[in-house]
């Protein structure tokens, strides 16, 4: 398995793989690998001949300096692990000045309004530097497929409308959220919590199966009611927000519509640890 960090490197072996018509699976990912990361991996390796991860921890999509530091950093085990799934594995590992060049800035974008919401409104900037990074690690790439979890519902979305925008053919692909046995949606932040945060953490994707099962019955408003009166008295988490919405244009809804796609959304902080998860509720 070849290992990179200059992209002119990883340019260059794109091109042979491209020039003998292979076709090339990428995965981005922030390293601190899990199983939600590899089941995109090995999601990409059937529909792929070569499978490009990415491992970067990309700063401009940290609105929060201290969660940037504390972020996780597993490089050698994360290679460790990618050896052992597949030989046809090619992975990339740049520095911020390899991405960006001297200048570290983000991009600003306009999402169609899809950034302004959820994440949007308490991660400022975090969606430019979503998009600027990914701009720029697809012309590295030049990927036929890319594969993103739906984990990050809104990072999907807004990766969907980013190729429309920068006229790029690489096809995006959703992949379903992977999650713990006590239905806790898998996170590299997770190796940051404790084991009273870890034993709460299940509430989170139980209230989330609760809201669907609720959805064709209670209203909208009623439901985010209901949401916030079960974290109100938990000591290890603290409610951030709770919306449902409609998933073409994510914003949120106080009633619901025949024939519309609906998902419900959540995040919760788990002392200072951020974690979002959504589910699909029709
Ligand atoms: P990250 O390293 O957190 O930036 O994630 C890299 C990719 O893995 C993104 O497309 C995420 O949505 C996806 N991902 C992260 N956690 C999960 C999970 N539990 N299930 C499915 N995909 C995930």
């Amino acid at each position: 398995m070849q290992v990179y960090e200059k992209r002119r490197d990883i340019e260059n072996h794109v091109a042979v793989l491209q020039r003998e018509n292979k076709t090339i699976g990428f995965v981005p990912t922030m390293g601190a690998l899990h199983n939600g990361h590899l089941a995109l991996v090995r999601r990409a390796l059937q529909e792929n001949d070569y499978v490009v991860v990415s491992i970067f921890v990309n700063p401009t999509q940290f609105n929060n300096a201290d969660d940037l530091v504390k972020y996780p950093r597993t490089i050698e085990a994360d290679v460790t692990l990618l050896e052992g799934l597949s030989s046809e594995i090619i992975v990339f590992v740049p520095t911020p000045t390899e991405v960006y060049g001297e200048k570290m800035i983000s991009t600003k974008y306009d999402f169609d309004g899809l950034e302004h919401e959820m994440e949007g409104k308490f991660r400022p900037g975090h969606f430019d530097g979503v998009g600027t990074v990914l701009n720029k690690l697809f012309t590295i790439v030049s990927p036929n497929n890319a594969y993103f979890g739906e984990k990050d519902f809104q990072q999907l979305q807004i990766v969907k409308k980013l190729v429309e925008i920068e006229k790029m053919s690489v096809k995006i692909i959703g992949c379903p959220i992977y999650r713990e046995e006590t239905g806790l949606a898998l996170s590299s932040r997770n190796k940051r919590l404790t084991e009273q945060q870890l034993e709460e953490s299940p509430l989170i994707y139980k209230v989330l199966k609760q809201v669907k099962n609720d959805f064709g019955i209670k209203s909208a408003n009623k439901l985010g009611e209901w949401v916030s009166e079960q974290f109100k008295d938990n000591k290890e988490l603290k409610l951030e927000y709770f919306e449902i919405a409609k998933v073409s244009n994510l914003k949120s809804i106080k009633r619901k519509q025949k024939d519309l796609k609906y998902r419900a959304f959540i995040a919760v902080f788990a002392g200072e640890i951020r974690l979002i998860d959504n589910i699909a509720l029709n």
